[in-house]
């Protein structure tokens, strides 16, 4: 049997999975499948049910990372990991992180289908807690896999259980001493290869018709979750020149970094700026008053660290230059970063290699959103993803994927082991 015809048999397994999935995590309208909780728990059980049918080894890490293990035919040889997460946003799609980790078993049950044994053994990884929704922190699984746990983070709460991170990995039995001990669970070198296959998160690939694309880089982010404006409360009849508005002041402070984003865009230096929670303070603001406070949040993401240091050196004095402009304070506040992740050259080549094998026109294109394989990249490790065409974003329940465009990525991926 030719690998492509192993793949296509692949179709009632994946949707089985993905079926399976969206049937743990129903939550009408949406998917929820909560981290560190039943939904990512029940999610991680059926795919090592999965696992185990395929003959992979399941094991645990600290972080209760999922890893289903297939050995290779040379014993000396570095893992390839295929990973993505089985969590969700609260009411979200399916798709989103899910998809990946079944697009690795469907690779994997395709290889096996077609008599195929990889040199390299393969991991199927499913990584805990990539939504940043939970602790407000995202990446979770591969930040303590690969010991890029920020100060703090064990201590943060879960948005649903109140438990700290520590608590929540170690009840969903992973183990917070060597996290705290900030030793990665495993050493960077020792991996050959890290490749994700994940939704795009934008209308690229159905603009350009095509089912699968390969992934250049993936931004980081710099937020800010909790910015706080604070001028002062007045009488709406009060002249423009004493006013200290922090409303007109949050206005300016979003219309200043949009100005931004368009030079960088113009000058060829693609970046996003998304300020997804802005408003005058609940239960304190009226139609008959000048605001004295405002909140915000605020996501700012390229794809290159040098230029995402340098545009978070601007945000700072957009801010101090807003807060002189309209005389009120602006606290950033709260910080968490995600480094860009750079697609390894050699595994680019390779997945465009195997898609002209899969008769597919894959084109290159850089992510919109940041992944787990951002830490594998930044840790050293050589990593590759592919973006599965997908309708209306993701982090909603209208995230809308075909299962054959997963198949054509599963197709890339196979032939890409194989080779
Ligand atoms: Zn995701």
């Amino acid at each position: 049997m030719t690998l492509a015809a192993a793949v296509a048999a692949q179709f009632p397994l994946v949707q089985r999975l993905l079926d399976g999935v969206a049937e743990i995590g129903r939550d009408p309208p949406g998917i929820t499948r909560d981290a560190y909780g039943p939904g990512e728990n029940r999610a991680q059980s059926l795919i090592a049910e999965a696992g185990a049918a395929l003959g992979l080894a399941a094991s645990t890490d600290a972080g209760a990372n999922l890893t289903l293990r297939w050995a290779g035919t040379d014993p000396a040889a570095k893992p390839i990991l295929i990973g993505s997460h089985l969590d969700s946003v609260v009411q979200g799609g399916n798709f989103d992180g899910a998809a990946g980790i079944i697009a690795g078993i469907g690779a994997v049950a395709a290889l096996q289908k077609a008599g195929i044994r990889p040199r390299a053994p393969i991991e199927v990884l499913a990584l805990r807690c990539e939504e940043a929704v939970w602790f407000g922190l995202g990446l979770i699984g591969s930040r303590c896999l690969l010991a890029r746990l920020p100060p703090g983070a064990l201590e943060l709460p879960h948005a649903r259980t109140g438990r700290t991170l520590a608590q929540s990995i170690e009840a969903c039995g992973g183990d917070a001493a060597p996290l705290r001990a900030g030793r990665p669970l495993r050493d960077p070198a020792a991996i050959g290869a890290y490749l994700e296959v994940h939704i795009e998160q934008a209308p690229q690939l159905v603009e350009a018709l095509a089912p699968v694309g390969i992934c250049l880089a993936n931004p980081g982010n710099v937020r800010h979750p909790f910015i706080r404006i604070t001028g002062a409360d007045a009488h709406t009849g009060l002249p423009h020149r004493f006013r200290r508005d922090a409303a007109l002041a949050g206005a300016d402070l979003a219309l200043e970094l949009e100005k931004l984003w368009l030079k960088e865009e113009a000058a060829g230096r693609p970046m996003a700026v998304t300020i997804g929670r802005f408003h005058t303070p609940f239960g304190h603001h009226s139609l008959t008053m000048v605001s004295g406070g405002f909140e915000m949040s605020l996501d700012l993401r390229a794809y290159d660290a040098a230029h995402l240091a340098a545009l978070e050196q601007e945000l700072g004095e957009i801010a101090r230059m807003v807060a002189q402009r309209r005389d009120v304070d602006i606290v950033l506040g709260e910080r968490s970063a995600a480094a860009p992740g750079l697609m390894d050259r050699g595994i680019v080549a390779g997945l465009e290699a195997a898609a002209r094998r899969c008769e597919l026109a894959a084109p290159r294109l850089n992510s919109p959103g940041s992944h787990d394989a951002n830490n594998f990249a930044a840790s050293g490790v050589p990593t590759g993803m592919l973006l599965v065409r997908n309708r209306n974003g993701s982090h909603n329940p209208e995230e809308a994927m075909e299962t054959e465009d997963l198949l054509a990525a599963i197709c890339v991926l196979a032939e890409y082991l194989a080779a």
